[in-house]
Order: C-alpha cells, then sequence, then structure tokens
C-alpha cells in the first residue's frame, strides 16, 4: 500500500483516536481492518478531502488516487532497495566463499500465510515460520506461530474463500474455533517471539530471506506487527543463485527460483507443523513450516552436501525425516478377478506402500534440475 494513498491519510489520522479507544497500540492491518467500512462507507467527496492531503494542486493521480510523481518517487527507492539486497547478497556470498566458510554461514529463511488480502494492500497474517539454517549443519533452530485473526465482517467472506482454497488455519464451526484458540497468539505477541527468537541478529537488523514473488507481503506482514522498520527481507532465489554460481556454475534467477519450488516434497506430512499436521493434512503444501522446510531442503538436495561441503546430509536436517511405512491388506484374489487375471495365487499377502520421498543419495549431486 501506497503511503500516499487516500486510505492511508484517512488511517494515519484515525490512528490516535481508534488506539485510545481500544487501549493499545495496532499494527497496520489491524488498523485497516477497523477503519475499512468506516471508509467504503464515505462519499466520494468526504473522500477528496484525504486526496488533497497527500496531493498538490495540479498532480495527475493514479487510479488509487496516489499522485504519480510521488509513485514514481516510491519506485524509485524500491529499485534503490532491489540494487542494495543486490549488493549485500553478492557481498555476503563472495566474502564467505572467498576465506571457504560458506558452509557455516548462518540465514534466516521465513514464510508467512496470510488470512487475508485487503483492497488497500494490507496482509492480515496468519502463520509464520522461520528457520536459522547452515549448510554445514542444516536446520539449527525452527520457530512456528500461528496469529489470532481479526477479520472486518465484510471481509469475512473473502478469507475463509482464500483459507479453504490454501492452508485452512480459519475455523469452519465452533470447535475447530477451540483449536485454533489454544494456539494462536495475538499479533504482539507473535512480534515479541520472533524478537526472542532472533535475539541478537534482531538488533543487527540481519536479513530474512523468503520467495522472491513474496518479499513484499512478508515485509508487510513483519513491519504492521513489529510497528518497526527494522526487519529486512530479501529474496531467498537471489541468495541461492549466488551460492550455486560460486559452487557450480552460474544460474539465472527463474532457474534459482524453479529449484526451491519443486514440487517434490509438497505432500510430505512430517516438514508441516504441529498443527497442521494434527488437524489439515490435506493443506500440508500450504503450511509454512512445510514451505521453509522444503525450500532449505531442495537447495541441498540440488547443490549436494558431499561435494560441496564434504558434508553427510542429515535426516531432518538436509532432508526430511522419512515418512512412516503405509501398510495395507490386499484381497488380492478379488483384485485379480477385478482386472480379469487368474485367481490361483494366494490371498491376504501384505503390501507395504512406502510414502517416503527419494533417499538423498538418488539425487543427482552437483547438478541442477529444473521442474519445467
Ligand atoms: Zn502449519
Amino acid at each position: 500500500m501506497s503511503k500516499y494513498s487516500p486510505f492511508n491519510c484517512f488511517m494515519m489520522e484515525r490512528k490516535p483516536e481508534v488506539e485510545r479507544r481500544l487501549g493499545r497500540y495496532l499494527p497496520m492491518w489491524e488498523l485497516a481492518s477497523e477503519v475499512s467500512e468506516e471508509w467504503q462507507a464515505m462519499s466520494n467527496s468526504e473522500k477528496m478531502r484525504y486526496q488533497r492531503l497527500c496531493s498538490q494542486q495540479g498532480d495527475k493521480l493514479d487510479s488509487y488516487g496516489v499522485p504519480l510523481r510521488l509513485r514514481e518517487e516510491e519506485n524509485q527507492m524500491k529499485k534503490q532497495e532491489a540494487r542494495d539486497m543486490q549488493h549485500h547478497i553478492a557481498d555476503i556470498v563472495n566474502k564467505y566463499h572467498s576465506s571457504g566458510g560458506l558452509g557455516l554461514l548462518p540465514f534466516y529463511v521465513i514464510s508467512g500465510s496470510f488470512y487475508l488480502r485487503m483492497d488497500e494492500g494490507c496482509y492480515v497474517p496468519a502463520e509464520i515460520s522461520l528457520l536459522k539454517f547452515s549448510f554445514k549443519t542444516g536446520i539449527i533452530r525452527e520457530f512456528h506461530a500461528i496469529v489470532e485473526p481479526f477479520l472486518p465482517v465484510s471481509y469475512r467472506w473473502l478469507a475463509m474463500k482464500h483459507s479453504r482454497a490454501t492452508h485452512n488455519l480459519l475455523p469452519k464451526d465452533g470447535a475447530d474455533g477451540e483449536k485454533i484458540k489454544q494456539v494462536a497468539r495475538s499479533p504482539t505477541q507473535v512480534a515479541n517471539r520472533i524478537k526472542n527468537f532472533l535475539s541478537e541478529d534482531y538488533d543487527k537488523c540481519r536479513p530474512l530471506y523468503t520467495l522472491h514473488s513474496e518479499v513484499e507481503q512478508v515485509q508487510q506482514m513483519l513491519h504492521s506487527m513489529t510497528g518497526e522498520d527494522r526487519l529486512k527481507v530479501y529474496s531467498l532465489d537471489i541468495l541461492f543463485q549466488h551460492i550455486h554460481s560460486v559452487l557450480i556454475r552460474k544460474i539465472l534467477l527463474h532457474e534459482s527460483t524453479d529449484v526451491i519450488t519443486e514440487s517434490l516434497w509438497e505432500y510430505h506430512v512430517g516438514i508441516a507443523c504441529k498443527w497442521h499436521i494434527d488437524n489439515e493434512q490435506d493443506s500440508v503444501r500450504y503450511c509454512t513450516m512445510s514451505c521453509v522446510k522444503r525450500w532449505v531442503f531442495l537447495m541441498c538436495r540440488h547443490i549436494g552436501m558431499v561435494p560441496a561441503f564434504g558434508v553427510v546430509p542429515e535426516e531432518g536436517k538436509h532432508y526430511p525425516v522419512e515418512e512412516p511405512v503405509l501398510s495395507t491388506v490386499v484381497n488380492l484374489p478379488l483384485l485379480m478377478q477385478n482386472l480379469n487375471m487368474p485367481d490361483d495365487i494366494s490371498s491376504g499377502i501384505i503390501s507395504a506402500i512406502p510414502t517416503s520421498s527419494p533417499a538423498p543419495q538418488e539425487a543427482t549431486l552437483g547438478t541442477c534440475h529444473h521442474r519445467r
């Protein structure tokens, strides 16, 4: 959301009064949801007042009512931030690689899902997962939180539709609601737990890495929960592109994205969070814990731990813990009958269907496979 949009001006004007009424600090998305119905009920002439607040006479406006002059400034700032990110990532990868310590470089990987993306561009956060990781150690520590759903009434249907199509975190009935209540935390509590998890790295403003296409979404959610712009969210795809380039060969950004987002392990239940494992196994591919683990495991698999770092991959740290074997009793004569095959084979044979993913040794080490 542009800070120069009329809605943002309106929100900032209403912020002190709404916070005084509720007696607490409100993150941006919650403030947006508190005042959005009031904004929607306003007449166009009332909204014009806020348009005038953020524009000068003669300004041309875009379709969101933001002056093109200020939109251009914002675009320039975003381009500068993108250049800063590229330089930071290239510098840190080259520095660790030239000293032979790339495998020891610790970095944070984050994924954030949302209940709702409001018209004004605010995301209402749903689930946050965060890993501290290095190639030598694999997953060092992990963080997971589900955020209480604060949704304006007029958006609930839209949020439910999104939830059912993806993470299924919104309760469908009273019993579901009770289960979520036991684990969900307020945005302020989640923000404090993230700060504790990052510890001194929070003060050092260490970047957190997420999917290239989700950088803005995660940045916006963290900003609104912590109330600060301290945490920088960078592209994991660019980080992996640089790591792959110094270790194996140069690759393009889209090739890096293809590696990280490969569909392997999307339905591997064991890498999801406890809540998704216990309640919504059909939605595990949308669980943010499953996402962050998949991304780092896929990077390990494609780079090859032994040739790149001389490290034997560890289960649960570099690749998923094997799923339990699913055993089923098959009535073979009945099966043969259905297939019109001879039925002179004894019945009651136990068939074991492994559900685990390919073992890491089966991965071609040191080469790069891309999903097409
Ligand atoms: Zn989950």
